[in-house]
């Protein structure tokens, strides 16, 4: 079996964990969320000695996209994600970053939307997608059964869960993704969230308050 390594970099004002995911066997692996602060992102990769084969999306906000296209056409790898639902987003993304005083950042279009029940694979680990609509229409979380680990980007976090405010948003269905879909992953699946520290399924179940 891989030997998973996970590394945090936070990036952009909104403090989101872009997160690299890497078989620490063969040094392969993926970036999740580029939000922005490309050098940062670059210094990881670099320092951990990680071939990037592929960008990862988990959903269209700006905090997590900002660097895609930079980080795609410097390291001329695919992008997985997110479903097609933000596509809206992400087509509006040089506006909408503007209007959070990030500038020139670039629209892109993913090699590969994503759909309930596709796979994907990092470093030779495969990961089930789920589509978690609420927070944005398009969210994704990504599954990695064997290794008891998921990656739900703003969907759920340590105490709390994603804000449904914005365009797309909608707290019932954001409930139900969680208690339809990641709760059944079962107690022992820990996870890295899109902000903040990590948690498990089973923390989550038993003391979030969103979910009581
Ligand atoms: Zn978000
Ligand atoms: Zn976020």
């Amino acid at each position: 079996m891989p030997t998973m390594k996970a590394a945090i970099v936070p990036v952009t004002p909104f403090e989101q964990n872009c997160t690299i995911i890497w078989d620490d066997e063969t040094k392969k692996g993926a970036v999740i969320d580029p939000g922005g602060d490309m050098p940062r992102i670059e210094g990881a990769i670099a320092e951990l000695g990680v071939t990037i084969e592929k960008i990862i999306v988990t959903h269209g906000h700006v905090d997590h996209i900002c660097a895609v296209a930079d980080l795609r056409d410097k390291l001329n790898i695919p992008v997985e994600g997110p479903h097609q639902a933000d596509a809206f987003l992400i087509d509006n993304l040089p506006t909408i970053a503007a209007n959070y005083g990030m500038h020139g950042a670039r629209s892109f279009t993913p090699d590969r939307w994503l759909i309930e029940g596709d796979t994907v694979e990092i470093g030779g680990m495969t990961f089930n997608v789920l589509h978690c609509p609420g927070h944005s229409p398009g969210s994704v979380v990504f599954v990695q059964k064997e290794q008891r680990f998921a990656l739900v980007g703003d969907v759920l976090f340590r105490g709390s869960v994603g804000r449904t405010d914005l365009a797309g948003g909608d707290t019932d269905t954001l409930i139900a993704s969680i208690k339809d879909k990641l709760l059944p992953l079962g107690d022992d699946v820990s996870f890295i969230c899109g902000h903040g520290p990590m948690s498990t399924i089973g923390d989550e179940r038993e003391s979030n308050p969103f979910l009581r």
